[in-house]
């Protein structure tokens, strides 16, 4: 078997470690690019003295200079309490990201993945959300350094598959969590998560019936890695995500059953252009990719929460 050598541009972050990780196992070489903005080494000890993984400290927004046949773009902020710190710079990420990404793709003719988001739909008005859906953003808000970078990057991946004939893939995650969001990460499940173990309290924002449909990370990868293994004319955008839906109200309720928590709930201003509803469509992923996601939520929280319990017990 021909060994790749595949870059992962994010991957000490969440997903990307658990990314390196299964690439590493199928027998890879992995390089790790990484500015460490949001991610830890702490992700990625276990791999540093692993003959097949190496680590570059850089920014993608800067030209980046490697020798590699496969290219994974995870690189960017996805909690909206950091990519709102500095809106500025997570626009750079996604949009100077991509041409970056997409610069050294054309130049060594190796395929490459976008990690793209749900949040393309914005607050969505067709539901669940299909491919096919142009969805409804906000490009001046908050949220739109993410939102509208993201989109921005797929209109670069697509455009340089049209112009150049770049082999390109577009993943659109939904909201994905797992051991290794890091506790102050300020996404749903981990705020959730720690509150209920540490005993404070849980903090829902507006009245907690805005729903949103969460997958369990080893489905995602699985999902990435399929995607980017599918012939040359699937491009994507394709859906990952796990259509169980929940509301916020029915998580927190989850997470205090799972921790036998005593923390009581409290009820926070809901944050501007929250989206109301989330769910995917994911046929296009059971047909091109025959790929579901196999995790109930019940059981992933499980995973996760002793993930929680043993990194707090260390602290
Ligand atoms: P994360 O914040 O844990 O990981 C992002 C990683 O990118 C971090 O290691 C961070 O340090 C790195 N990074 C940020 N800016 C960078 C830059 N300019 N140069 C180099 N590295 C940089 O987030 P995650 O949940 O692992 O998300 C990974 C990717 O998947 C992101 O692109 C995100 O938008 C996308 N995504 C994630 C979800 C989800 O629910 N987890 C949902 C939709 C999309
Ligand atoms: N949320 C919440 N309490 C928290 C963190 C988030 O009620 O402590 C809500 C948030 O308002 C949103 C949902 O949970 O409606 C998911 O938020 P997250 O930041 O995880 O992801 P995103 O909004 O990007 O889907």
């Amino acid at each position: 078997m021909h060994r790749k050598r595949i870059l992962v541009t994010g991957g000490a972050g969440f997903l990307g470690s658990h990314l390196c990780d299964r690439l590493i196992a199928a027998g890879n070489e992995v390089i790790c690019l990484d500015n460490f903005f949001t991610g830890s080494r702490d992700n990625i000890r276990h791999l540093l003295s692993h003959d097949l993984f190496d680590v570059v400290r850089h920014d993608v927004t800067q030209p980046i200079h490697l020798e590699v046949d496969e290219i994974y773009n995870l690189a960017c902020p996805a909690s909206p309490v950091h990519y709102q710190r500095d809106p500025v710079q997570t626009t750079k990420t996604s949009v100077h990201g991509a041409i970056n990404v997409l610069d050294l793709a054309r130049r060594l003719h190796v395929r490459v993945l976008q990690a793209s988001t749900s949040e393309v739909y914005g607050d969505p008005e067709v539901h669940p959300q299909p491919e096919s859906y142009w969805g409804k953003v906000n490009p001046t808000g908050f949220r739109s350094c993410y939102d509208e970078g993201k989109r921005c990057a797929e209109t670069l991946f697509f455009d340089y598959n049209r112009q150049y004939q770049l082999e390109i893939k577009v993943a659109r995650i939904f909201n994905t969590y797992g051991p290794r969001m890091q506790p102050d990460d300020g996404r749903v499940v981990s705020n959730f998560i720690v509150q209920a173990l540490s005993g404070s309290p849980i903090t829902i924002y507006g009245d907690g019936s805005q729903t949103r449909s969460f997958c369990y990370v080893s489905d995602l990868i699985d999902g990435l890695i399929r995607l980017m293994n599918t012939p040359e004319d699937v491009t994507g955008p394709i859906n990952l995500g796990n259509p169980g839906e929940f509301t916020m109200l029915q998580l927190a309720e989850l997470v205090v059953e799972l921790t036998d928590s005593r923390s009581p709930i409290e009820f926070r201003p809901l944050p501007e252009d929250d989206p109301r509803q989330r769910q995917p469509e994911i046929e296009r992923a059971r047909t091109a990719l025959g790929w579901a996601p196999s995790v109930a939520l019940r059981d992933g929280l499980v995973e996760t929460v002793s993930y929680f319990r043993s990194l707090l017990a260390q602290r």
